[in-house]
Parts: C-alpha cells; structure tokens; sequence
C-alpha cells in the first residue's frame, strides 16, 4: 500500500535536557537503497532518558531529532536497487547503522563500525522509530521476522541483542555450569535470565530491589534470587557452598552494583558492565579484584546477534515482558520510565 500522507506525528527532542514533544514532521520517502517502514511497535529504553538528559555538547546529534530505536514494522515503500519481495514484510530495525564496509564492519562487528562518527543510528543520532514511519538505510539494518508479533519484536532490536550479545561474548566463561548474576531484571536484564536459561547451564541469580520483578525472573529460570548483591551471595553460600560468581551482568552500572558485583566474583571471574547509571571502578591488579578478573563494556550487537535473538523468540524460548501503550501516551510513559514505575519494556503501538 503506497504511502500518502505527506506528514506524520514524531516525538522528537528538540533541546537538550529537556522532555521530548511530539511534533509534526514529513513522511520521509525512500531513497536508493533505503527502505520505508510504517512502524507497528516500538519499545522505550533508558537510554533515551539518557540522552534527553545530556547537556549540550555531550552528543553530536543534530536536534531535533526523531528517538526510538528499538523498532518492528512493515515495509511499505523500497527504494532502487531493493529487492521487492521485502514489501509487506514484519521487520525488526538494527539500529546500528554501520557502514557496511570498513575493518569492523567486514568482521561481522558493525556494532562497532569505525566510521559511526557518535551518531549511532535510529533514533540515536539518526531519525528513529517514534513516528509514523522510519526510514532505514538498507537492508543490512533488517532482519525479517515473520510469527512473531511486533510488540514482542521490538524490545529485541535492543534489550533482547543487547542482553545476547553480552551472553555470547561470554559464553566460554559461562559455560560448565558456572554461576552468573544478573544485577537488574528490568527491560533488559528480564531477558536475560531467560536467555541464559534456554540456552546455558549455568546457575542464574537474579538480583533486583523490585520484588515483582525477581518473581518474574523466578519464573523465567532464575535459581537464586535477591533483593540486594549481598543477600544473593549469602544464599548462594548457605544453598551452594560458595558465594563465588562466576560472571556478574550488570545491568544497572552504578558505583554500588559495580563495586558489590565485582566483590562477588571468583578467581578469573567476569564483570560485564551493561548499564548505563554512570557508576565507575577502579581496576588495578593485585589489588581488590580476585586473580585473572576481566572487565568488559559491550555495545549493543551486531547483525547476527539480532538473528539468532530473533529466532530464540520464534522457536517460542524467550519472551519480553511488555507493557503496550498508545502512542499518544508516550509521553507519561517516558515519564514513568524515569521514575523507575515499569516492569519489563513499555512498548509504544499506533493510536
Ligand atoms: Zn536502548
Ligand atoms: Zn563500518
């Protein structure tokens, strides 16, 4: 169905540190290369709160500037040179919007491209998904996704690849049935769990200040789980007979959970530091940390990642926790997410 409209409504930012607004914008039309997608689900990620709160300069990003990147929808236009059996087809966006071509890139790691410039892509730096329609560079940033519902598509294109992807970097260390805490079972975290518990062996603990949240993770396979680092490490000690970690996932990042969770790991343990709360550490050999600690900071994930998380959900093994609201709701929805009042992904559809 060709697009008529010539405008459309977007949230956009249009100053730092501010809220965003929903404004009207022209429909963007496809061009060489590029595809056109009328967005059927996007989810809200603290990382927009992240930028909304950057003062100037922090960013390189051109305001205003459309957020969302965590997007499914349906190609409704293709521009030259694209194939046309991808019209009509559900779609989940990679949001890292690589250049296809340079050292990384060419080495399955675009989500580390060399020539992203700061601009990442959708809706980070780039128009994203909070509209009517999004238009993706080319089908590298696709991965088709047909039995699966958009709203339960798009929190993969971040919270499910980003959870991935810090899985798969790590999954020597996980592997024979090592311990693993996730630190924050929210929208990522949540995913988590649940894909180290269908794909590894390993013992989960989950840990999370929000009661409900380690319930759900309970029923998503987590082993142990704790409203504080401290209580986890006590129960493990008390069920298990040692309090080692094997690899701590932080999903929050902050001074406290880096501190406590590093605390917490064994001999050649793992600290994979995920969330973005602006905590730090020092690291320093022969000092606090156990022998033949690592530290990682993955980023997002490339391509393949996002298939192989797509087809997790497709084969019905993983799920997002999903709270779905209107897209004229958006706003209140972001102001909640601030306040830390969601459980799971919020997931914007069409009004
Ligand atoms: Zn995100
Ligand atoms: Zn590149």
């Amino acid at each position: 169905m060709p697009v008529t409209s010539t405008s459309m409504r977007a949230v956009q930012l249009t100053a730092w540190e501010s809220e965003p607004e929903v404004r009207d914008v022209p429909v963007p039309r496809p061009g060489p290369g590029e595809l056109l997608l009328r967005v059927d689900a996007v989810g809200l990620c603290h990382s927009d709160i992240h930028v909304m709160s950057c003062p100037p300069g922090t960013l390189p990003y051109a305001l205003p500037m459309t957020l969302g990147h965590e997007v499914a929808g349906t190609v409704v236009e293709v521009g030259d040179g694209v194939a046309a059996s991808w019209l009509d087809r559900l779609a989940v966006v990679h949001g890292v919007w690589s250049c296809g071509t340079c050292h990384n890139c060419r080495r399955g790691q675009e989500n580390h491209c060399l020539k992203l410039d700061g601009r990442v892509g959708c809706g980070l730096g780039k128009p994203g998904g909070l509209a009517e329609y999004v238009l993706v560079p080319s089908e590298r940033q696709l991965v088709s996704a047909d039995g699966i519902a958009a709203t339960k598509l798009a929190p993969l294109a971040d919270a499910g690849l980003t959870a991935y992807h810090a899985i798969r970097l790590h999954r020597d260390a996980i592997a024979g049935g090592s311990t693993v805490m996730v630190i924050g079972v929210g929208g990522l975290g949540h995913l988590a769990v649940q894909i180290l518990a269908r794909t590894t062996d390993a013992h989960i603990v989950a840990v999370d200040t929000r009661e409900a949240a380690l319930e759900s993770s309970r029923s998503h396979g987590a082993h142990t789980a704790a409203t504080s680092i401290g209580d986890a490490t006590e129960q493990l000690r008390r069920d298990r007979g040692s309090s080692l970690v094997d690899v701590v996932l932080d999903f929050v990042g902050a001074d406290s959970t880096l501190s406590q969770g590093s605390g917490a790991l064994a001999p050649g343990g793992r600290l994979v530091m995920i969330g973005g709360a602006g905590g730090s550490m020092t690291v320093a050999k022969g000092r606090d940390l156990p022998l033949g600690w690592h530290v990682s900071a993955p980023f997002w994930g490339p391509r393949q990642d996002l298939e192989a998380v797509v087809d997790l959900a497709q084969r019905g093994l993983i799920e997002a926790d999903i709270e779905i609201v209107r897209f004229s709701e958006t706003l209140e929805a972001y102001r909640r997410l601030r306040a830390g009042d969601v459980r799971g992904r919020i997931v914007v559809v069409p009004d």
